[in-house]
């Protein structure tokens, strides 16, 4: 069962890898947008990584409740209230409970990312976040490293795609043969599940 200590590693171990690629992120950002995708998520997940150490939430649901809510005030890009809602959408099917099962994870997040293509509006194949995300809900029925590595491979995979929401959907088809940056943030989201979970 994984309980509130599991989600805030989640979130201090995406905080750390957030800070290491900060400038990866941002590079990416450069070509197909405004090269603000590393300092973004760098400023919303160091405030997440303060706030959940004041606040100290006691349950997975009231974690991701509040790092969603941190992401939304934070973050000025459209990065940060799409992955404010994946976080408190997640947290907030996850209920009161104090501890939850991988299964019951699985479920919420899906539940997010739903949220997060209603949001936003985008779906598989539009070179967004989405892309890293659809693959890794569904590989998390399997494992946690399952998921990171379906994530990886959607983010890779979105290098040829021709972008048809966000700032890079302005570039036509010059935003074909660059890897969507939040994609790629959406992979290192992930990989912190599995690091979470030790693996
Ligand atoms: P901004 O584009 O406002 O500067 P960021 O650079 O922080 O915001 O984030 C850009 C990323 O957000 C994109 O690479 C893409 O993955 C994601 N994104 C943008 N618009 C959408 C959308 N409508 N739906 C899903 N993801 C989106
Ligand atoms: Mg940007
Ligand atoms: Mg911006």
């Amino acid at each position: 069962m994984l309980d509130a200590d599991f989600f805030r590693r989640w979130m201090t171990a995406t905080a750390a890898s957030v800070d290491r690629e900060a400038e990866r992120l941002t590079a990416l950002d450069s070509p197909i947008g405004d090269a603000d995708h590393g300092s973004n998520l760098q400023r919303g997940f160091t405030a997440v990584t303060a706030v959940l150490q004041k606040e100290n939430p006691d349950t997975p649901g009231a974690v991701l409740v509040l790092a969603g809510r941190q992401l939304i005030s934070t973050v000025g890009g459209a990065s940060g209230p799409l992955y404010g809602t994946l976080l408190r959408r997640t947290g907030k099917a996850l209920g009161d409970d104090a501890e939850v099962g991988e299964e019951q994870l699985a479920e919420a997040l899906r539940a997010g990312v739903d949220a997060v293509m209603a949001l936003g509006g985008a779906a598989p194949g539009d070179k967004t976040m989405i892309d890293a995300l659809v693959p890794a809900v569904e590989a998390l029925g399997d494992s946690f490293t399952a998921a990171r590595t379906a994530a990886e491979q959607g983010a890779l995979a979105t290098t040829p795609m021709q972008a048809r929401k966000g700032r890079a959907s302005y570039l036509g088809e010059r935003s074909i043969g660059h890897q969507d940056p939040g994609a790629t943030s959406a992979a290192l989201l992930v990989a912190g599940l599995a690091e979470a979970a030790g693996e």
